[in-house]
């Protein structure tokens, strides 16, 4: 018997639309198949993290249950951002979409296509503050719980909850 996990999957978007960007994507993963739409947080806004002269990033992140293995997963999302008709300028620059394997159940795996837990989770406000909206107590293999990564964020690296993301579209 295939064993269910938890997936926590982190969306964003800078440019084309960027509300409605992640707005769909977060649809199109709520209809992955072989899973369950467990979670799905806020809308945030965030400072990029690579060259300033960029607009802010719209982040949101989901948790779902699922009996795909994590590289089919990997392959889905990736069809996901390729159908969404995704634009990436530059390294560390804007992105039309980008979905983020954070975890996958309390796997650690190095493999050349899919690292987990997503290497960048303990640094990143705008995977840590929705990941602590949907649960703070979830472990980070190797790191410890998002409250406490929160926790250790510099004052500096912040997200902000979007109240009406009607507005923002
Ligand atoms: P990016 O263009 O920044 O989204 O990076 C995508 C690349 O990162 C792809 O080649 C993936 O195979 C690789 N990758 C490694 N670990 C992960 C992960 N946990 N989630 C998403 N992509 C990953």
């Amino acid at each position: 018997m295939t064993v269910a996990e938890t997936a926590w999957i982190g969306v964003g978007s800078n440019i084309d639309g960027p509300v409605s960007q992640v707005l769909r994507a977060l649809d199109a993963l709520a209809g992955l198949p072989s899973s369950r739409l467990l979670q799905r947080s806020s809308l945030y806004r965030s400072a990029p993290m690579g060259p300033q002269d960029q607009p802010d990033f719209i982040n949101a992140v989901v948790a779902v249950e699922t009996t795909l293995e994590p590289l089919e997963l990997l392959h889905l999302m990736q069809d996901i951002e390729r159908r969404s008709g995704r634009r990436k300028l530059r390294h560390w620059g804007e992105r039309s979409l980008d979905l983020d394997m954070l975890l996958f159940g309390g796997k650690t795996l190095r493999h050349p296509r899919l690292v987990l837990p997503h290497p960048g989770i303990p640094d990143r406000a705008f995977v840590l503050y929705p990941l602590a909206e949907l649960d703070p107590t979830i472990m980070v293999p190797g790191h410890g719980r998002v409250s406490e990564l929160l926790d250790r964020l510099p004052a500096s690296s912040t997200a902000s909850i979007i109240n009406n993301p009607e507005w923002q579209v």
